[in-house]
């Protein structure tokens, strides 16, 4: 058993001072938050260190960092990745696939299997995001075109065991075939990479599609004669990736998607490459070269290919547009993705939730990281990424 004290615990919509937390490493989970004279007097203790206590953030669209991708498709490269992503807060993600070959995909979703929650030295892999190859030719992003496929309902039935989020553009899908595919399987439908009109997109969130891949990317702009996919995004009472970086989307549409979807909808994502964390540099995604400047990656003609983003930047970035509290912020990258996932255990700091948590001190910066108990980052130990 392990107590954590002294910190500022997040719970429910609040936090708590001068109460503790009770551990059990065995089953990874929180057992009790109360007073610590009531816990076992042989527990480890772990000071909290007047930081804040948040829950683990949950991050449903990377494709890599640290200088590895998914689309490596070895577990090593996942491993790396769960490393580089604990220093940013992360407890649990879904590595994101790419539009290339069939082999290419199979073997990524192989390394995601092999790895599918296993204890390691960082975040947990909850299963992977399929993006592509059922997209539209006409809204690629930095997707490469020459893969793409029509949407495959056998392709999700034998891959069902590890897929846990496909994005797919919906007016693709004959017959909504694949989207049922999707429904079967327990698989979220994440609509994206798309020229869906608002009446498609509507129909597809009435089959059962459940959130819409980053908004406003990969998708056509806003018009207030055809909303299309971004109009319904906003008006269903559906989830919204967003990617908050200031580059994929002006900083005034953090306000602005907020006040549409209020705080249990929207989902914070890195949509972070290869090149995240490590600066300036030529990396490649996707099979496709792209420029690291630092705050953005782009193909050689400009088009953004994932971002360099972290959570925890994504965190506060939103923070100082819409002046959220870190009570209410914190669920945009905690609650709101397990409750997509339908991960019912996790994005909360409560009894019999898993002990995925987070140290923040006063300026959002991540002190401490732990994965079911077990603490993976120490900022006094190491920086941010493995490799450095
Ligand atoms: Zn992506």
């Amino acid at each position: 058993m392990k107590i954590i004290r002294g910190g500022r615990i997040v719970a429910g919509r609040t936090w708590i001072e001068g109460k503790a937390l009770l551990v059990d490493e065995a089953s990874e989970r929180l057992v009790a938050l109360g007073d610590e004279t009531a816990f076992p007097r042989d527990a480890e203790v772990v000071d909290g260190g007047g930081h804040w206590i948040v829950p683990g953030f949950i991050d449903v669209h990377v494709h890599g960092a640290c200088g590895v991708d998914t689309m490596d498709g070895n577990s090593s490269s996942l491993e790396a990745i769960a490393e580089g992503l604990a220093a940013h807060g992360v407890t649990a993600f879904c590595p994101t696939t790419m539009t290339m070959d069939e082999g290419h995909i199979v073997a990524a979703l192989d390394g995601v299997r092999s790895v599918l929650s296993r204890r390691g030295r960082g975040a947990r892999v909850l299963g992977a995001h399929l993006e592509g190859p059922y997209i539209s030719r006409r809204r690629l992003g930095a997707q490469d075109g020459t893969f793409l496929r029509r949407p495959d309902p056998d392709f999700v039935a034998a891959h069902g065991d590890v897929l846990r989020l496909v994005t797919f553009a919906p007016e693709e899908d004959e017959g909504g075939r694949f989207l049922a595919a999707l429904r079967d399987e327990g698989i979220v439908a994440s609509l994206g990479h798309s020229v869906a009109t608002y009446e498609q997109a509507m129909e597809a969130f009435r089959q059962g599609a459940r959130s819409v891949t980053h908004l406003f990317n990969g998708m056509e702009p806003f018009h207030h004669r055809a909303p299309g996919l971004v109009g319904a995004a906003l008006d269903g009472d559906v989830f919204c990736e967003l990617i908050a970086d200031g580059v994929h989307s002006h900083r005034a549409l953090f306000r602005l998607v907020l006040k549409l979807k209020g705080l249990d909808r929207l989902v914070l994502v890195s949509d972070a490459m290869r090149g995240a964390c490590l600066g300036e540099g030529e990396w490649d995604l996707g099979g496709q070269r792209v420029h690291v400047d630092g705050s953005a990656a782009t193909l050689r003609d400009g088009t953004l290919a994932g971002s360099v983003l972290t959570l925890d930047r994504a965190l506060r970035n939103v923070a100082a547009e819409t002046g959220l509290p870190l009570w209410e912020a914190v669920r945009l990258v905690s609650t709101n993705a397990a409750a997509l996932l339908g991960e019912r255990d996790r994005g909360r700091i409560e009894p019999g939730c898993r002990a995925d948590l987070v140290f923040l001190d006063e300026a959002w910066q991540v002190k401490k990281t732990f994965v079911g108990g077990k603490e993976v980052f120490d900022s006094h130990a190491r920086r941010d990424c493995p490799r450095l």
